[in-house]
């Protein structure tokens, strides 16, 4: 770790100062008509080569349309202008890591003890604006699943995870009558920055255990859970109860557990299914992995497309040939006390030039810089076309 961490700052040295990702990344606009509409990315679509001095894009006529050096296939028939992105200021890495953070606990004040995974309210609120004029963007889950990262151009994605439930995340208290959020929760500092920040987008994942107590407060479990699907948070699944995995030692207490929780889930919120997966504790199971999965429990058919770990590192690109969504890493948010790899260490580590993902602003292409292409792996591309520079 600690090399690693000198092979970055040497590369910050190395790099140039990146600009942000503001409009004035853009070297020109395009319109559509001006580029090659015909060939649609297809799921093994040929890399484009954006390159000045060799253009060998997979559409000559792309070449032809612009006095723009860089020239991105349009997929998108309904878009009349197409911004056409400096790769030199910009410098997309979109086979670069990405930050899937891991909350715990919200708190007014640190009570004494152990509180490396809980995080103050002002804390949270400090945290948000930082993240911002350091371009992170949030993004759900699914969509860094699916390989549809949609951000601005030089920005940076950011994945929120939520474990356990707790109240201090979110809940729900009545006003007037209504029932409306607590302005003192995760979800609440989340909503006002939002407001104040539109394209910092309400983004997360909330990993519940509806066997035991779940967003205290007031409304019931319907109204809580509703509230945030409402708004747009992804609510995924972490057993029933919190059980440690590896001492579940049956078939059946497994799907008690992982099954259970969707059970109880679709009793809730009817049709709704968890799409991914959280370990409590990080603890996997040895031999009863399968049930984490999949399975069928009182008849209902689960199925999770991401088992998240409580892991120390950025995730791999979803188009990196590392990237294992049965084992997507996780970076913890900081506690009371800072740590080795938590998420106020790797704000400082990761910078620009070096591993980290950096969008190209268009969600229907992959860009990369020329000597990163070998570590994409072209059957993760989801149909988005690559573009290389
Ligand atoms: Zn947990």
């Amino acid at each position: 770790m600690k090399k690693n961490y000198l092979i970055i700052l040497t590369l910050i040295l190395i790099i140039s100062v990146f600009t942000g990702c503001t409009n004035n990344l853009y070297s020109s606009k395009v319109t559509a008509d001006s580029v090659n509409t015909q060939s649609k990315p297809s799921e093994q679509t040929k890399p484009v080569d954006n390159s000045v001095s060799e253009n060998t894009a997979a559409d000559s006529t792309a070449s032809e349309s612009s006095a723009s050096q860089n020239t991105q296939d349009a997929q998108a028939s309904d878009t009349k202008e197409i911004d056409v992105i400096d790769y030199a200021k910009v410098k997309p890495n979109e086979s670069g890591q990405i930050m899937v953070v891991m909350f715990h606990n919200f708190v007014d004040t640190y009570p004494k003890g152990n509180n490396e995974y809980t995080t103050t309210f002002s804390e949270f609120e400090k945290l948000l604006p930082e993240l911002y004029e350091k371009n992170y963007r949030p993004v759900s889950l699914s969509d860094m699943l699916n390989n549809n990262i949609n951000v601005p151009a030089g920005c940076i994605p950011i994945v929120f995870t939520f474990d356990d439930g707790t109240s201090g995340q979110f809940n729900l208290i009545e006003q007037g009558g209504k029932l409306v959020v607590n302005p003192k929760s995760a979800v609440g500092i989340m909503e006002e920055f939002n407001k104040k920040h539109p394209d910092f987008g309400l983004e997360g994942t909330f990993y519940v255990n509806l066997g035991v107590k779940t967003f205290t407060g007031a409304g019931n479990m319907a109204d809580r859970l509703n509230y945030l699907i409402g708004k747009g948070f992804e609510i995924g699944n972490h057993t029933k109860t919190h059980v440690s995995l590896p001492q579940v030692k049956t078939s059946q207490k497994m799907l008690e557990e992982v099954g259970g929780n969707q059970v109880l889930m679709n009793e809730i919120v009817p049709g709704y299914s968890f799409n991914t997966f959280s370990l409590p504790f990080g603890n996997a199971s040895k031999n009863l992995k399968e049930y984490v999965i999949h399975g069928n429990y009182g008849g209902l058919e689960y199925k999770h497309s991401a088992i998240v770990l409580v892991g120390a590192n950025p995730a791999p690109s979803p188009v990196s040939s590392k990237f294992d969504p049965m084992a997507l890493p996780r970076v913890r948010s900081t506690g009371q006390k800072k740590v080795e790899c938590d998420l106020a260490w790797w704000l400082d580590a990761l910078k620009k030039g070096s591993s980290q993902y950096i969008s190209d602003g268009n969600p229907n292409t992959v860009t990369v810089p020329k000597d990163k292409q070998k570590n994409v792996d072209m059957s993760k591309m989801k149909g988005k076309q690559l573009v290389t520079y």
